[in-house]
């Protein structure tokens, strides 16, 4: 007899419960070593990608596990995948890679064996990305690529960056373009990390400077990156909704918990705002549902995962700041004070989620995608291709 939802969701705890990998290490070095760990034990165990094909070791999940697997992960509290690789990367290269780059890259990806970071952004190419001046010069069967990126989220652990290279003319613009896989550990890359305002490294910025990058490695056509860009985009910003709904689940329950401890919830201010997070965190479980569905019905989260984007995006920012409210004069003491509420989690969340409008294309260019290509209003003449 064939295991019933139900059944799954029991077998799938059990293995997350029996199996988790304990307390997060402090030092750097030990905590990568210690998610790498769990995300090859995860694998091992057949419970690794649950939306992925089998054929590059996924679970290929029916919609109702697939839910059921993000509503279980995230109650359990493990480690997520490392990198941009699992949830950027790898859709594009499943829909525009040769057999021979889905074989060789996508099932170390998924272990966690090969760490993958997106350099899209450049200095002057952010929201104007198709502005993008690295270039890549053909010589025989290798590229020679030369220029800068910056803001790139975990570069500095990553051995694979998947970038997008100007191979025409400047003024070619996004017809000039292709996306090139480039060797982090590669002669002429050097990776620098920059600190953000909660005090870690989360981005970094990479030179290229004569880095020799075989042809092979270039997913799609020679200048005809630009398709392969709104794939990666789209699954960027519509990227673990259901995930994120079911953290935030979890989330609020713990805010909850700390305004009850702190005798707030008889306060009607404070129960309004909580109301209203409540309700907001069931729209964002509603669409991330929405997005799944999608995604199985037509292979692509369409332009609505802007949408998803922006709500999450601003419900994160105004769920630390109240967080912060709610903790009163300790909402200064962050994770090094003694005296700091619960290791400063709260604190440090406030100052992540400031950069949460500005992540996978700011609010101004997301509500432009929206206006335009959900609601269906004139272009705003100003408006670059991302
Ligand atoms: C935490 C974090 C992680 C990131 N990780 C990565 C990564 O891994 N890889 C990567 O490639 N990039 C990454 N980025 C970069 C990110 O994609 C860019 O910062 C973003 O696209 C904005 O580009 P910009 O910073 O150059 O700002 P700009 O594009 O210069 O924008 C400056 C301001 O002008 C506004 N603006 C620009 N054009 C318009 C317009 N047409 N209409 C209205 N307003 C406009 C913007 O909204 C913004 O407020 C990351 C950024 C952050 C904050």
């Amino acid at each position: 007899m064939s295991e019933t939802d139900e059944e799954f969701r029991l077998r799938l705890r059990a293995f997350l419960t029996s199996s988790h990998p304990g307390r997060r290490p402090k030092d750097r070095a030990d905590r990568l070593g210690w998610q790498k760990a769990w995300l090859a034990a995860l694998f091992d165990g057949g419970f690794a990608g649950p939306s992925w094909p089998r054929a590059y070791g996924g679970m290929e999940l029916s919609f109702a596990r697939q839910v059921i697997y993000h509503e279980e992960y995230a109650k359990a509290r493990l480690p997520r995948p490392l990198g941009t690789g699992v949830s950027i990367a790898a859709p594009t290269i499943i829909t525009y890679g040769t057999d021979e780059q889905k074989d060789r890259y996508l099932r170390p990806m998924l272990r966690g064996d090969v760490v993958w970071a997106q350099g899209y952004s450049e200095p002057d190419a952010g929201s104007d990305l198709p502005a993008l001046r690295t270039t890549a010069s053909r010589d025989g069967d290798v590229y020679v690529v030369n220029g800068q990126k910056v803001w790139t989220s975990a570069a500095d652990i990553a051995d694979i960056i998947f970038t997008l290279v100007r191979t025409g003319s400047v003024e070619s613009r996004q017809d000039g373009i292709s996306y090139l896989l480039i060797d982090a550990h590669a002669p002429g890359v050097t990776i620098r990390p920059l600190r953000d305002l909660t005090g870690d490294a989360h981005f970094c910025e990479i030179f290229f400077d004569d880095v020799r990058v075989p042809v092979a490695n270039r997913v799609g056509a020679e200048n005809g990156g630009w398709p392969l860009v709104r794939t990666s985009l789209g699954h960027e910003r519509a990227a673990g909704v259901m995930n994120q709904a079911a953290t935030y689940r979890r989330v609020l329950d713990e805010l909850i918990e700390l305004a009850r401890e702190r005798g707030l919830t008889s306060d009607p201010l404070v129960r309004d705002r909580l109301a209203g997070f409540e309700m907001r965190v069931r729209i964002m479980r509603y669409t991330g549902m929405r997005t799944i569905a999608d995604i199985i019905a037509r292979g692509e989260p369409g332009p609505a995962s802007s949408t998803s984007r922006l709500f999450v995006a601003l419900f994160e920012q105004e769920l630390h700041e109240f967080a912060v409210d709610v903790l009163g004069p300790y909402g200064v003491l962050d994770r090094e004070d003694p005296h700091a509420v619960q290791r400063g989690r709260w604190v440090w969340g406030f100052l992540r989620t400031r950069a949460s409008t500005i992540g996978a294309g700011t609010a101004e260019i997301q509500r432009n995608t929206i206006a335009e290509q959900v609601l269906g209003l004139p272009r705003d003449p100003g408006m670059p291709a991302r």
